[in-house]
């Protein structure tokens, strides 16, 4: 074929302008044997009508492909709680998986930064490989996840063409099955019958052995064994830059809703988070409009935000990593795309109408393809910014931890807007004599040409008040009444990487003063947004469809405060503070007379 003779010519050029050429060639280029298709494993191809694998036969091949290629790694992340083994597909150029550990430790000094500056981040960035995480089956009877999954990761494996050759040279895909258990459950129940019409996937039990649908509301308290496995790979292990959670169903009349993200972003979150969403949501529509397939909507095409914390792509952008969510339509029953006249008018959020018509699951698993490859290509051509922009972002998270910074939250700009107004709305901005703007200006200053806007004294004192200070750390002192349960929540921080402390003798801040044992938490870390949002009250803005008009409803939970709803007790501390104090690796033990040196 015309691409794998294009590659092998790249390939070949490439290494001729290097010393030892055919040794650095040697892994990379070596054939595969056969691979092993799913038609041939299974007996139909992934999208056949009325047909589901279970995660048995999910396992078998999975274990039959790591043999065949050498382009994949097999991992056992965990146990389910059912006891199965979770699996996770490393793919990437036989050339990487021979240094993962090296490529691994790359994306973990950008995550952590931990005394990386910016010219080590440039030369990690430039070495580095694009980690990007794309899973399967959270949700097991939204079946087009673990199906969509399968033949990605068999195309991955077996395609010589060059952008795919392009992808695993830049690009380390974890490909991650999120529910065993749920898929061996879905699976079964849905084959069970042999007349193909009376195949169902209403399974009448819960498809994760506890929380059902909510193992996707676990992420901040990681209470499953599922989810104790999948945040230990993106917060302790591979902090992948991109974190792509497959979902089903889209919006009626259309085949997916796909990122970007309708208002509200929470406040807590880098700057970068959503322009870099945005950066790999165009990549993934541009694609879709390109092959011709349309039917994918956006932002306001579902209620869909990045505000809540909690859920598998959403806790990542807590630790500046892009989280995506694709919701699609697609049963290996086929059904049908409706006529709603609304979604056959182009717009900004649904640029390419589909017609109503008859749906087959293959269907469904070709847009999932497209898709996965669109955020490979982005990952790839964007590989060196995406993992600079990583480092960038935990060391903004460090910077503003380490000195005076305030949130803002529509509850502060609501209470200094009314202070303005109670004031009788006297002065405006104006700008000063060395370019700084000053208090009690007339109106129409040069400035504000569309508004006169407010004397800046109600930025500097009211919105900027010093008691309205980010804090710097949290203390959670060890005589608390329910220390276990404060140390539980240590433990949910622990789960999802954040840095903990724990007080090795007694100390004193601001006069007062705590026993050892105590936690400390100090927000000066990578992961600052997750620490602030499970210390502070969640302020969710008012989302009225017009001035006194009915609210909209947020996606998911707009509030949430992990150290709120276990009744912890904490101090919020406002300045820099420092003392006795060792960091916690592992977990947490509940007793407090086990500190050493006490
Ligand atoms: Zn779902």
């Amino acid at each position: 074929m015309l691409g794998s003779t294009t590659t092998a010519r790249r390939r070949f050029t490439a290494g001729l302008g290097l010393a030892g050429a055919f040794v650095l060639l040697a892994p990379g280029a070596r054939a595969q044997g056969t691979i092993t298709s799913p038609r041939q494993q299974f007996g139909f191809n992934i999208g056949d009508d009325y047909k589901l694998p279970n995660y048995t036969q999910f396992e078998g091949y999975w274990r039959k492909l790591a043999k065949e290629s050498n382009r994949m790694k097999l991992v056992e992340i965990g146990n389910t709680a059912e006891g199965r083994p979770q699996l996770m597909a490393i793919i990437s150029s036989p050339a990487n998986l021979a240094r993962l550990d090296h490529y691994k430790a790359i994306s973990r000094k950008l995550a952590l930064v931990d005394g990386v500056g910016e010219t080590e981040a440039h030369a990690l960035a430039r070495e580095g490989k694009a980690i990007v995480w794309i899973d399967g089956g959270l949700h097991a009877t939204e079946v087009l996840g673990a199906s969509q999954l399968i033949e990605t990761v068999y195309q991955l494996v077996s395609k010589n063409d060059p952008e795919t050759m392009r992808f695993l040279d830049d690009c380390i895909i974890l490909a991650v099955h999120a529910n065993p258990d749920g898929m061996e459950l879905v699976s079964n129940w849905y084959m069970k019958d042999a007349d193909t019409l009376k195949r169902n996937t209403n399974i009448p039990r819960l498809y994760q052995k506890y929380i059902g649908h909510d193992n996707n509301r676990d992420f901040y308290m990681s209470n499953q064994a599922e989810t104790q496995n999948v945040n230990h790979v993106l917060y302790q292990d591979w902090f992948p830059q991109i974190v792509y959670n497959h979902h089903q169903t889209g919006p009626a009349g259309t085949v997916m809703f796909a990122p970007p993200f309708r208002d509200p972003f929470n406040y807590n979150l880098d700057a970068l988070i959503p322009v870099e969403l945005d950066l790999v949501a165009a990549s993934m529509h541009s694609r879709f409009e390109a092959e011709g397939k349309p039917g994918v909507t956006m932002r306001s095409g579902s209620s869909y935000s990045t505000w809540w914390n909690g859920g598998l792509r959403t806790t990542v952008y807590f630790h500046n990593q892009i989280g995506l969510l694709t919701e699609t339509i697609g049963n290996p029953t086929p059904q049908v795309i409706p006529f709603i006249p609304e979604q056959q008018l182009p717009r900004a959020d649904l640029p390419y109408p589909i017609a109503p018509q008859v749906w087959h699951f293959r269907q469904s698993i070709e847009y999932s393809l497209t898709a996965n490859r669109a955020v490979l290509d982005i990952a790839s051509r964007e590989r060196e910014n995406l993992l600079f922009n990583f480092w960038r972002m935990g060391r903004n998270s460090i910077d503003r931890g380490s000195r005076d910074t305030w949130t803002a939250s529509p509850s502060r700009i609501d209470a200094v807007k009314k202070k303005i107004d109670a004031d009788g709305r006297v002065g405006a901005t104006a700008m000063g004599a060395e370019g700084r703007p000053v208090t009690g200006a007339p109106v129409g200053d040069p400035i504000n040409q569309f508004g006169r806007g407010a004397d800046v004294k109600y930025y500097n004192d009211v919105l900027h008040a010093p008691a309205l200070r980010d804090a710097r750390g949290y203390i959670l002192p060890s005589d608390q009444a329910d220390f276990p349960t404060a140390t539980k929540f240590i433990n949910t921080l622990l789960h999802v990487g954040v840095t903990v402390h724990r007080a090795t003798a007694p100390f004193t801040v601001r006069g007062k003063t705590y026993p050892a044992g105590s936690y400390v938490v100090k927000t000066a870390q990578a992961f600052r947004p997750h620490v602030l949002d499970m210390f502070e009250p969640q302020d969710h803005p008012n989302d009225f469809a017009y001035p006194g008009g009915p609210p909209k409803r947020p996606y998911d939970n707009a509030g949430y405060t992990l150290a709120f709803q276990m009744g912890v007790t904490f101090d919020r501390i406002l300045d820099g503070f420092d003392g006795p104090f060792e960091r916690i690796t592992g977990l947490a033990s509940p007793t407090p007379g086990s500190v050493a040196g006490a």
